[in-house]
């Protein structure tokens, strides 16, 4: 390695699982909890990218550092695209992950299609103010039973098309999640311009 100075990036995000799943995707770069008094702002934009940038912006702006965020769902063909942006409030403002998959299993059944992809966008805000969005995707389709223990959210429905062999997101390791997954494909993507410092 070249004795370049690693670059501390605060991560815009209270999920555990998304702060986790990005530090083990970005190598070369010392990722930070999101400190408890920054607020971020409500997830109320119309794409992912939207969303993403928002909360990369209010984390640089409350503390100064680089900082990287992510907006992610999943997004079902047989009804026009939905969830999307509503993925982690599907089932209501407080809902679970159970409930949420829930949901989606009932209504994409009333429907002929089961293909669903997700998506995920990534913001990178760095220390100058300057904004870099990427966006990944892993195309799918929805199990009729949840299967396995892994992952997050709606992986346990989730049957990636990159393998052949019917596993769900929950049943693979997570070196194997994110080599195909979206936040692994808008991670490797934007992982060049996050790990150089200014
Ligand atoms: P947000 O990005 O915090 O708005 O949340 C996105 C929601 O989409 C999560 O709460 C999950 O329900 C779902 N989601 C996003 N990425 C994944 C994933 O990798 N696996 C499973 N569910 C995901």
């Amino acid at each position: 390695m070249t004795g370049r100075p690693r670059r501390t990036i605060v991560v815009a995000t209270r999920n555990e699982h998304k702060l986790a799943e990005l530090g083990e995707i970005l190598a070369g770069v010392d990722l930070v909890p999101l400190p408890a008094e920054v607020e971020l702002p409500p997830e109320d934009g119309n794409t992912f990218a939207a969303n993403a940038l928002g909360k990369a912006r209010a984390a640089r702006e409350q503390t100064g550092l680089a900082a990287i965020a992510d907006d992610s769902g999943i997004a079902a063909a047989g009804l026009g695209g939905r969830p999307g942006v509503r993925s982690a409030r599907y089932a209501g403002e407080d809902a679970t992950d159970e409930e949420n998959l829930a949901l989606l299993l009932e209504e994409v059944a009333a429907t002929a299609d089961r293909s669903v992809a997700y998506v995920c966008a990534i913001a990178f805000v760095a220390e100058d103010g300057a904004e870099t969005v990427r966006e990944g995707r892993c195309e799918g389709t929805l199990a009729e039973q949840p299967r396995g223990t892994g992952g997050f959210g709606y992986d346990p429905a989730f049957v990636p098309s990159d393998l052949n062999d019917g596993r769900t997101m929950a049943e693979l390791s997570a070196a194997e999640k994110h080599a195909i997954s979206h936040r692994g494909r808008a991670a490797r993507a934007i992982a060049p311009i996050v790990a150089v410092a200014e």
